[in-house]
């Protein structure tokens, strides 16, 4: 038997829940509903297996014939469950009696299932408490299903707002109280005020951009040019900065013919924005060998690719990603893109090789960095919680090399466009600030001034020569940008 917080002896249920319990046998549910199912079915994979929800998900759905609004149910369910894990686990701490890392995982994440149900979706109490407590009847057994009853009925008694102030007095200063509340590892919050108080007016913006960060963004498609039209668009509307990115109003993307023929893909607008304006800087000379040195699964390749065939059909680019798996997925994204770029390539292999192996070889080279992704939380839901503050020791170094790399490889006059995902200075300003150090004829170049070029208007919140964007601002990822020239 365990002991509670305090040191008395405990069931795992709590007090009083049992006589609750035994006296609503109609809350036994035996069986889980499919959606649910497919739910916490996706969370222990996510868990298990370090999976992506949104490569788990939709497929699953697909092979159990879940569709409409129980596919629907299901995606909220299961995204919003794990976006705003770290509040649940602070609610669901205050009513359990014991640490949750002594739950069983699968019974923790039925209880997050079942406190996402409660105070985030339209689903009455009583329907969430006993659909839920039949799931886990279904997954972890009868006894663990008493005490998920159990929780969720305390879970139950208040509304979310009274949760949130409850976890928020418990915590000893802004930056914990945010964490807990916004639902993002306190690291994360502390690395994005860090960041944003290196813009105008930053400092004031945190909780918006936490609180963008938990809204789902919508689906921004990319009319790559000279492949589609807003004929193969309908029912999309202009976006308010990429002059390729239309919003898709409703509807399945997978649905466009366009879409399944590569002529359109489904790119977040300010990873289109700062693709063009890569293409856009202005390189002294020849502007016909590009490279792109990540470009594993392929968004910004197609989009280069589709830009170098109208401005120099005989043009080259050479996309190179280092895993196979990724490098077939940017073979993929580029089918249609190959019958107007006949010089196009794809390798597999490092990008810290090609400066040696092709010194000076390119007019213009895009490095779009592994990084943190802490740019780009929004899209996936479960990525927060995977990555921690040791990642940036690892990806350091690398993004140090690929950009070093990226300069090696670029001719004299040539342009290299430095992206990441993620606004983490260590991962912007600092590693570009620490390449150009040590680099020879290098010169940065006004991204920002280019970038309102293009768009044909200021772009707010911007500070020195780097671009970056924000989804509380910008309403895109929030994607960095610097230009080289050599
Ligand atoms: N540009 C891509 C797009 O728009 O679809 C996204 C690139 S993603 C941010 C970074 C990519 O770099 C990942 O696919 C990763 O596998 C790849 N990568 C990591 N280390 C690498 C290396 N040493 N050389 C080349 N690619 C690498």
């Amino acid at each position: 038997m365990s002991e509670d917080r305090r040191g008395r002896p405990s069931t795992g249920r709590p007090n009083g829940s049992r006589a609750r319990t035994e006296r609503r046998p109609q809350d036994r549910a035996k069986t889980a509903d499919p959606a649910r199912r497919a739910s916490y079915d996706t969370l222990r994979i996510v868990e298990d297996s370090d999976a992506y929800a949104n490569l788990t998900l939709p497929p699953m759905l697909r092979e159990r014939h879940i569709t409409g609004r129980d596919a629907g149910f299901a995606t909220e369910l299961t995204y919003g469950t794990l976006r705003y894990r770290g509040r649940y686990d602070a609610i669901i701490d205050t009513v359990v009696d014991r640490p949750l890392d002594r739950l069983d995982p699968p019974v923790l994440d039925v209880l997050r299932l079942g406190a996402h149900q409660l105070l985030a979706m339209r689903v009455p109490d009583h329907a969430a408490v006993s659909a839920t407590v039949g799931l886990a009847r279904a997954t972890v057994g009868a006894g663990s299903a008493q005490f998920v009853n159990a929780i969720l009925r305390r879970i139950a008694e208040r509304p979310l707002a009274q949760w949130l102030d409850i976890i928020a007095a418990e915590q000893p200063d802004e930056t914990a109280r945010l964490a807990l509340t916004t639902s993002h590892p306190a690291w994360i919050v502390r690395s994005l005020r860090q960041s944003l108080s290196a813009t105008p007016d930053g400092a004031t913006d945190l909780p918006a951009l936490l609180e963008a960060d938990n809204t789902a963004p919508a689906v921004t498609l990319v009319l790559r040019p000279g492949l589609a039209t807003d004929a193969d668009a309908p029912e999309t509307r202009p976006t308010r900065w990429a002059p390729t990115a239309r919003s898709l109003e409703h509807g399945d993307p997978g649905a466009l013919t366009a879409v399944r023929e590569s002529r359109i893909g489904v790119q977040d607008e300010g990873s289109q924005l700062v693709t063009l304006v890569a293409a856009a800087a202005p390189v002294e000379g020849e502007d016909s060998r590009w490279l792109d040195l990540c470009a594993g699964p392929g968004g910004k390749a197609a989009l280069l690719g589709a830009l170098l065939a109208e401005r120099a059909p005989d043009g080259e680019l050479l996309a190179n990603e280092i895993s196979a798996h990724r490098a077939r997925l940017v073979e993929q994204s580029m089918t249609a893109v190959r019958r107007v770029l006949p010089g196009l390539s794809v390798r597999t292999g490092d990008g810290r090789e090609l400066g040696e192996e092709h010194p000076g070889g390119f007019d213009r080279v895009l490095v779009d960095a592994p990084c943190t992704g802490l740019g780009a939380l929004r899209r996936r839901p479960e990525s927060r919680w995977r990555r921690s503050l040791s990642d940036l020791a690892t990806l350091g170094p690398l993004q140090r090399e690929l950009l070093t790399s990226a300069l090696a490889a670029t001719r004299p006059g040539g342009v290299v466009a430095y992206v990441t995902c993620s606004p983490h200075l260590a991962e912007t300003q600092t590693v570009v600030t620490d390449v150009l150090k040590r680099a020879e004829h290098a010169e940065v170049l006004d991204a920002v001034a280019i970038t309102e070029q293009l768009v044909g208007a200021p772009v707010p919140g911007q500070q020195g020569h780097y671009l970056q964007l924000w989804p509380h601002r910008h309403g895109t990822d929030a994607m960095f940008l610097a230009l080289i020239r050599r």
